[in-house]
Parts: C-alpha cells; structure tokens; sequence
C-alpha cells in the first residue's frame, strides 16, 4: 500500500490600491484605530451605494495575466451571503458563475535533487476572481470573558481569491507553489503579500489517494483546513491531515462522499488541525447578482494597456539571468527569489564590473549575509550597487585581489553609520590606506622572493623533491612582504625560482 497527497490551494491575496474596492475608504494597515477606516458603503448602511474601483479591477487583472488566466471580456459581482459580526452588509460583493478569469496555471522550477534534475512542474488555477475583504473580529483569549471586538477598518479592502487546480501533490510543493506565487504577486507590485498583516492568505484542501496492493484506489474524504497565516503552517497543517487522514481510514474505512466535506482549523501551538465547523455549500450562500453594480464589459484595448505594462516576471528572468551572466540556475534562482530590487541591484553590479560570476558570488554571499546581520532590506544596504560595482571592477582590472576587495567591503561597512551612503571615493582611500593596491613591481616581488628562499632551505628541498604544496607557507611570507601582490602571480614566480635553481 501506498498514498499519494492531493492538495489544492486557495490564496486570498489583498491588492495594493489607495482605497478600497467599492467605496474611497483609504486600505492602509491600522490596527491601532479600529473602525476609523470607513463610510457607509462599507458600513453597509441602507441607501448606500457600491462604485468599482477601477484601480483594484486594474491590478486583479494585472494579477490573472500573469497566472496565464484568460480574462473573461464579461463579468458580473454577485452577492454571497453570510451573516457573521465583521460583514455588516450580511453580504460579501464577491463573483460566482462568471468571474473576470480562469485557467491558468503557475510553473515551478525543476528541483535540483541527488537523483538529478527534475521536470517542471504546472500547477493549474481554475480561476481567480475579485472580492471585498470582509473586517475583522478580535476576541479575548484571556479567559476573563471580555468583550468581542469587530474592527471594519478592512472591510471592503479588495481582494483576489486564486484558486488552483488539486495538483499540488506534497507538503513542500504546496510551500513552493506559494513562495512562487508570492515573488510573482510581489515582482508585480500587485500586493505586498505581507502574511502578519494578513495580505495573503491560505486555505488547503487536502485529501489522500490510497493504493491499496491489489491495485484500488481510495480517495480519503476531503478536508479544507482554513486561515492558515504562515507558508511554514501550511506545509505543517498538511503533513499533519497525511498522517490523520490514513488514521482515520484505517479505523472507519471511510472514503471521499462517505462523509460531507470537512472544514478544520490549524492549532500551530500544538501542529494539530482540528474540526470547525461543516462546510457551506455555494447553494447555502444563495448567490445572487448584485443589483448595485452594473457588469463590467472588458475591452481589448484595456487589456493590452496592461499587457504592456506587465514587468519581467521572475521565471523570465531566472532564464536572463542565467543565460546573460552565465550564472548557474541554482545561482540565478537566489538572486530573482530576494525580490525585484535584489535582482535591479545585482545586474547594476555585474554591468559595472562586467564580471557576472563575480557579482553573483559577492551579491548572494557577502550583501546577503550582511543584510540578514543588518536586518535590512537592499533598500536599506548603505553599499549601492554603484559602489559595489566599483569595487569588483578592480578585481576585474586586476587592481586589486579579491582578497583585497573582502578588506575594503568590511572597512566600508564598519565606517557607516546608520543611514549614510557610502561613496566610490572611499574605496580609493582605504586601498591607498591599508596599502592594498596590487604590486606590480615585479622588482620588489623578486626581492621578497629571493630573500624568501634563501631562508627556506627546507621547504625549497620539499618542493624539489615533488611537493607541488610546499611552497604555500612561502607565498604567504612573500604576500605578507609586498603587500597587495598578486597570490596566483607570487606563486608562480616562487615555482620559477625554485625550478631554476
Ligand atoms: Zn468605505
């Protein structure tokens, strides 16, 4: 017997606008004025009346072009209804039989593995459609029985609910699907897909394929665990449902439409999920068409004025990168996953240094590990890519070693202070400070030499006698002599003297 994990995803994702979807209320974060936020659309007082934003109808679209949606030239908003505290209308402005997209699907990168490289994977979106978020209960957990809270600051802010086909077939994959979709969202500059502030969202629906050894197939029952707030909580909630699921199986035999689909949540203190409540079907929200707000008609021209207006997305420019720079896949795949302006930042670097490989190395390695000690984003790195690319276009020119260039990166940083810029001129300075300007007097590097062997009879003896790594303590007494001289020059001159002793 064995099991295979069907997973598909639902990602509620908050678009960036000023305001929000039907009304002018502003969208921003401000948790600490509950309820400041609103009017009476999206109080939903009587006699109030809903007005599309264009801008979040703009960027939902924007959204589903790059999920390789088609984009429907009709559409139409339909009431869902509900009645919960945070939805003061008893109603949520959502889209149902006719949403602006669908059929899509998001590509993953083949994973590099020790079996060897495998294929590419697509994910399938059945659709993603535009909504009004609903506000927010706060409730006291203190166990002193406070008062609930409803905060309908974020009532009304727009959304797009992206739902994928069940492809995903394990917790990992399910993380990657999200992660790619998040550096596409982000890459966009559609959402900030900040996950603390609730700007996406995700929702699993989860069940097993058990093959039974005299070859059947079982579908468990399906299980949608909700609000799960962390990629780290999704890949958890769903190897947890793969080890209770098969539980459960084997203790009641129960497969998919034994039992009626299953809503649970996801206790991250404990890495358990547990039941809520049955599931809704769409026919308990009697969906209707909203008759406040007229369909949209979506014309072609609207639709290339976006189309060419779309960036490079990261998949594109993983392939760019790797093929303009000759960088591995691997390499590439960093630099495009530290978000858009990481990428803007190394490819400044490489064309200023002309050395992409190099560039490669010091962006992902060196500004990266200096980022995450700093805490800051590549915003924030007080070394621009201006200077940078300074720097390492004197490795390129053989000015000085690449040594030499770690020394100036570290000074450099060490004399910022909090916010200053730091300037190419600096560079010159500390090289002419520390004395690290390559030696080209070979003069002076034959000096060192000679003085070097005549002192090391031994080590000299070694190297004669087929010890190729003899001569490195001897490098190093030469370097330490003429500082800023060439290591792989040194070496070899040291080889010759030796040789033609
Ligand atoms: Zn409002």
């Amino acid at each position: 017997m064995h099991t295979t994990t069907i997973i598909g995803l639902e990602v509620h994702v908050q678009l960036q606008t000023k305001t929000k979807v039907f009304c002018g209320c502003t969208t921003a974060f401000n948790p600490t004025q509950p309820n400041v936020q609103t009017c009476p659309v999206c109080l939903g007082l009587p006699g109030s009346l809903p007005v599309l934003n264009r801008e979040a109808f703009t960027l939902a679209v924007k959204t589903a072009m790059a999920l390789n949606c088609a984009i429907s030239p009709y559409t139409k908003w339909d009431r869902k209804q509900y009645y919960y505290p945070d939805l003061p209308k008893g109603y949520q402005i959502s889209q149902y039989d006719l949403p602006f997209s669908e059929d899509g699907f998001v590509e993953l990168e083949p994973l590099e593995t020790e079996e060897g490289t495998g294929e590419t994977r697509r994910i399938g979106i059945i659709r993603a459609h535009l909504e009004e978020d609903a506000g927010k209960n706060t409730h006291d957990d203190s166990g002193r029985k406070a008062d609930s809270q409803v905060d309908l600051n974020r009532a009304g802010t727009p959304l797009v609910e992206i739902v994928s086909q069940p492809d995903l077939r394990s917790p990992s994959e399910a993380r990657r699907y999200l992660e790619e979709l998040k550096l596409l969202l982000t890459y966009l500059g559609v959402s900030d897909c900040n996950m603390q502030e609730g700007s996406l969202r995700c929702d699993a629906n989860v069940n097993l394929h058990i093959h039974t050894d005299d070859g059947h197939k079982i579908p468990t029952p399906i299980v949608e665990v909700k609000n799960l707030n962390s990629f780290r909580n999704v890949e958890l909630a769903i190897e947890y449902e793969e080890k209770r699921q098969l539980e459960q199986w084997k203790k009641t035999g129960q497969k998919i439409g034994d039992v009626a689909k299953e809503t649970r949540g996801f206790d991250a203190a404990r890495g358990v999920t547990f039941a809520q409540r049955g599931k809704e079907e769409a026919s308990d929200y009697r969906y209707f068409p909203d008759p406040d707000l007229v369909p949209v008609i979506v014309s072609e021209e609207f639709l290339e004025g976006i189309r060419s207006s779309l960036c490079e997305f990261p998949a594109d420019r993983r392939k760019r990168l790797a093929a303009a720079y000759q960088l591995s896949t691997y390499d590439a795949s960093v630099i495009v996953g530290q978000g858009l302006e990481f990428a803007e930042y190394y490819e400044e670097v490489a064309k200023l240094c002309g050395d992409g490989k190099q560039a490669s190395n010091w962006v992902t390695q060196d500004v990266l590990r200096e980022m995450n000690e700093r805490n800051q984003t590549i915003a924030q790195f007080p070394l621009r890519a201006a200077v940078l690319g300074n720097l390492l276009g004197r490795i390129t020119s053989k000015q000085i070693t690449i040594k030499s260039a770690r020394e100036v990166f570290a000074t450099l940083l060490s004399e910022t202070h909090a916010r200053q810029v730091l300037s190419s001129h600096q560079i010159d300075q500390i090289i002419a400070e520390k004395g690290l300007a390559l030696v080209t007097d070979t003069g002076a590097i034959e000096q060192a030499i000679a003085d070097v062997v005549a002192k090391n009879p031994k080590i000299v003896a070694d190297f004669k006698g087929g010890k190729q790594g003899a001569i490195g303590p001897l490098v190093g007494q030469v370097m330490k002599a003429v500082k800023g001289a060439d290591p792989a020059v040194v070496r070899n001159l040291i080889a010759e003297k030796i040789n033609s002793m």
